[in-house]
């Protein structure tokens, strides 16, 4: 075999590797192994989505290559629901594109983007897709701390001057994966302000924006006035419909950006099943569609508070977060991420995340996902607090 590309050697090392050698051994000692580590919903898509499925996989139209920007119906099904939810006006022929996934989107618009040596502003912690696409593509990565004092928001005033001048693209992803901070107009604005003044594409990654609790609504970066002529935002049905095997999302905004995208994308992939973006139109058109995700939300606000007590009670200092599924959680001292996460798989027979996984900056914390039925979050929750319990003084 000949040697692979040098680009695969700058994907940073899998952090998961010995969790899951762990998990492995645990599985095979016979324990009940619960998992708090992955973030994909454990309910199923809504009836509507699945039945309207049924109906246009019988289609013949559909059997055929999809239109590489995704059908014009989804785009204004997209675009509809961007004018409802949010207030925005958007062109659905030139400001929107249907995406397998926004993961697909997020890594390919870094491809429109960056060249060898090109700056892109990463958080840290964050999704990977950022820090490791920008990394593929030969570009450099400059790191925006998120920390807890600044409520997991970047500072944008300590980005230098001469990093801000060279970037071409910076990420923010509200509410965000994994510290499940939210983020308020004040902040878009700023970020809007910041990306004209150095002329960078801004990038929300807007996945959990129907995922928020306790009454927070999360607004779009295009209710920022002028937002359009340097950003785009990435959506998701994934998270909100249970639909992260579905893979159908949608990148709105600049349409000069879109169509950037969409010339790496023509020469990649051919489009989404128009099947499933008939689906994905009756989730977003569905008068149904409301109730059901205030009824995930329902579910997901009980499970967070169940969680924060349940955490609470082993000595942990959680907070309840007010967008995603994502509980981030200090862990106690004398313990790094990847030794607590360890301890709770060999002493509770239960995975979380170790936040070094998501950046250096994520260092001293662990994502715990709830994408699991109360019962067994319950029982998870008993054995936390068990084998913290073993440990007095150890926070
Ligand atoms: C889950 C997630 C996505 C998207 O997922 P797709 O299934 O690819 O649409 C994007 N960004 C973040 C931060 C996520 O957590």
């Amino acid at each position: 075999m000949p040697k692979r590309a040098e680009r695969i050697a700058s994907v940073p090392p899998y952090l998961f590797a010995e969790i899951d050698k762990k998990k492995a051994a645990a599985i095979a000692r016979g324990v009940d192994v619960i998992s708090l580590g992955i973030g994909d919903p454990d309910m199923p898509t809504p009836k509507f989505v699945v039945d309207k499925m049924k109906e246009a996989v019988e289609n013949p139209k559909w059997h055929q290559y999809p239109d590489y920007d995704g059908s014009l119906a989804y785009r204004t099904a997209v675009t509809s629901f961007y004018k409802k939810r949010f207030g925005v006006e958007l062109d659905p022929k030139t400001e929107a594109l249907a995406l397998i996934g926004s993961k697909e989107g997020l890594a390919h618009i870094i491809w429109a983007y960056i060249d060898a040596g090109d700056i892109a502003l990463v958080p840290d912690p964050a999704y990977p897709v950022y820090k490791t696409h920008t990394l593929l593509a030969g570009g450099t990565p400059y790191i925006m701390p998120l920390v807890k004092e600044n409520n997991f928001l970047p500072d944008l005033q300590a980005i230098p001057e001469d990093v801000a001048r060279k970037a071409k693209i910076m990420f923010i992803d509200y509410p965000n994966n994994p510290t499940g901070a939210v983020a308020t107009l004040d902040f878009y604005r700023e970020a809007v302000a910041f990306a004209r003044k150095y002329d960078i594409l801004l990038v929300s990654d807007n996945a959990y924006s129907e995922m928020t609790y306790d009454g927070f609504k999360a607004p779009s970066v295009f209710e920022v006035e002028g937002a359009k002529e340097i950003a785009v935002e990435f959506w998701s049905l994934s998270k909100p419909f249970n639909m992260t095997g579905w893979r159908i999302a949608a990148v709105v905004g600049n349409a000069q950006a879109i169509s950037a995208l969409g010339i790496i994308k023509t020469n990649t992939d051919s489009g989404q099943f128009t099947a499933i973006q008939e689906a994905a139109i009756e989730a977003l058109t569905n008068p149904a569609a409301d109730q059901f995700i205030a009824e995930m939300n329902e579910i997901y606000t009980r499970r967070r508070d169940i969680a924060v007590a349940g955490l609470r009670a082993a000595g942990l200092d959680a907070q309840p977060m007010k967008g995603s599924f994502y509980l981030w959680v200090p862990v106690p001292a004398g313990h790094t991420s990847a030794s607590f996460a360890a301890l709770l798989l060999d002493e509770a027979g239960v995975i979380v995340t170790p936040g070094a996984a998501y950046g250096a900056y994520g260092e001293g914390f662990v994502r715990l996902s709830l994408c699991l039925k109360e019962e067994r979050l319950v029982e998870a929750l008993g054995r936390i607090r068990a084998a913290c319990g073993g440990a007095p003084g150890s926070r």
